[in-house]
């Protein structure tokens, strides 16, 4: 007789914020479909807004053996949890939410019901890897790395002992920003100081969020595996360094996509959308979208932590009035800090007769019609990969992390858009916005078009993201098999 098998159960655990949520829910989900029960973990904050804006609960309660948690992120109600008040939230969860995790493992809360196995493993955002994989080996549970960044940017971090030994970093505030870093393999001939991650350019090497971000990476070979949200044709070169360090790595993305034809052939519908937004989405930009011309409009947005001075503010709200192209522009509440004294009469009438404005928008969707021909980004790893997917050629004006280094190879190595760096000038914003939907648009068009195609070609059957997940799924049921 057959000995019964119980169910794969896997805890997933992200770094409270947009981007990271977002991409471990799709993972969430595509576990699910392959029937793997998931026990999702948000911290109160996460979930009480995903609750508000989303239908999450109804959506994965189709999953058999899927269930949400949450767990205190140890800070006060009215604190902002902001970017800059990044290393405050990873502070208290390696603190105090650690603790809380241990008790929820240690009383066997997440198991919940008698009908749900133990845990086969946990899958926990490498951000907060650390403190988890203690947890996990006390309680000897495996541990994966997921990491929301790109490989180029996880490899970057990986590298950072090597650049520090040849003297390259930290930035003195001398250097050439322009001159090459020559230190982190297959980079050699285009990383400049300027397009490191944000933190590496610090002139103080014990600097906090330099010290995070480098050591939570230099961690991830003890863990299991690593599943990085990218895809070979995209990030292979890279991968392949990776590997050299990490055995067993998972690249399974662009998830969004991969999540949207997994969906579609169970369904066998084509109106899957899986929204994970902490925002409340204003949907009426898709009706003013359909009333604009094809490749019309430019797109602009800078996710979900961006922040700009007021100052910038202008400079690109002229320099996009003053480009004379459509635009549709996401300013959230909390995008300008500071207040305007007034806003001039022609940038109205500009925004009036060509623009619109709103404070979130459903971002895939926004990609994916036809009337957007660019985008104007603040290269976010799930921004950048929607623009990728949807075949939509960007300017980056990248802001903090991996940005940097993610504008950089959206231009010099993928060629699917230009890098704006470091400037917010009106006259430069008027210049790039008509380069990308006028003058250089032909040449644009060739490899945003080629890489979408790629994109799309490995999530589906018979693709390096399709296969290597599959591959992700024989490991966790694998190791439940084991463990029972
Ligand atoms: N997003 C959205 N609507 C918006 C702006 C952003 O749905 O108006 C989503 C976008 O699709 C992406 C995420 O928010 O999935 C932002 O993640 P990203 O990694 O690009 O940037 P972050 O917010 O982490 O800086």
């Amino acid at each position: 007789m057959e000995q019964y098998c119980p169910p794969a159960h896997v805890l997933i655990f992200p770094f409270p914020a947009q981007g990271h949520v977002n991409s471990m829910l799709k993972l969430a989900e595509l576990l699910g479909l392959a029937g793997v029960h998931i026990t999702f973990l948000n911290t109160d904050f996460i979930h009480e807004r995903l609750v508000r804006y989303t239908d999450i609960e109804t959506r994965f309660s189709c999953y058999p053996g899927f269930q949400f948690k949450t767990i205190s992120d140890g800070l006060s109600a009215d604190h902002p949890r902001s970017l800059i008040k990044f290393i405050e939230v990873y502070d208290s969860l390696n603190s105090k939410t650690k603790l809380l995790l241990r008790e929820m493992l240690a009383s066997n809360q997440l198991i919940g019901s008698n009908t749900r196995p133990c845990l086969t493993c946990i899958i926990v955002d490498g951000l907060i890897g650390g403190f988890t994989s203690d947890i996990a080996n006390e309680f000897r549970i495996p541990i994966i790395y997921f990491r929301t960044i790109s490989a180029c940017c996880f490899w970057a971090y990986f590298s950072v002992p090597k650049i520090i030994e040849a003297g390259e970093i930290p930035v003195t505030g001398n250097e050439d920003m322009d001159c090459l870093i020559t230190t982190v393999p297959s980079m050699e001939s285009f990383l400049r100081y300027r397009d490191l991650p944000s933190f590496c350019q610090a002139n103080d090497l014990n600097h906090c969020n330099l010290h995070v971000f480098v050591t939570e990476t230099q961690q991830s070979p003890q863990a299991h595996a690593l599943i990085l949200n990218t895809f070979e044709d995209l990030e292979g070169p890279i991968l392949s360094h990776i590997r050299t360090h990490c055995s067993k790595v998972y690249t399974i993305g662009p998830l969004h996509t991969h999540l949207k034809f997994r969906l579609e052939a169970k369904t066998s519908s084509s109106q899957s959308q899986s929204s994970n937004n902490l925002f409340e989405v204003d949907k009426s930009c898709m009706t003013w979208l359909d009333a604009q011309p094809l490749k019309s409009v430019i797109y602009v947005s800078f996710g979900s932590i961006t922040t700009i001075t007021k100052d910038e503010h202008m400079e690109f709200w002229f320099g996009l009035v003053n480009s004379k192209q459509r635009f549709l522009w996401v300013i959230r509440s909390d995008l300008v800090v500071g207040e305007h004294n007034g806003v001039p009469e022609e940038l109205m009438k500009g925004t009036k007769e060509r623009g619109y404005i709103v404070s979130w928008t459903p971002q895939e969707e926004v990609l994916a019609h036809h009337a957007i021909g660019g985008f104007l980004t603040h290269s976010g790893w799930n921004s950048t990969l929607e623009s990728i997917v949807a075949g939509v050629p960007m300017i980056c004006w990248p802001f903090i992390g991996d940005q940097q280094l993610n504008s950089r190879f959206v231009s010099e190595v993928w060629k699917l858009g230009l890098d704006m760096k470091g400037v917010c000038d009106r006259f430069i914003v008027e210049k790039m916005v008509n380069y990308l939907m006028g003058e250089r648009r032909e040449e644009f068009m060739k490899s945003t078009n080629l890489m979408a195609r790629l994109a799309r070609k490995s999530v589906s059957e018979g693709g390096s993201s399709y296969y290597s997940l599959d591959c992700l799924v024989k490991d966790i049921k694998l190791m439940s098999m084991e463990a029972d």
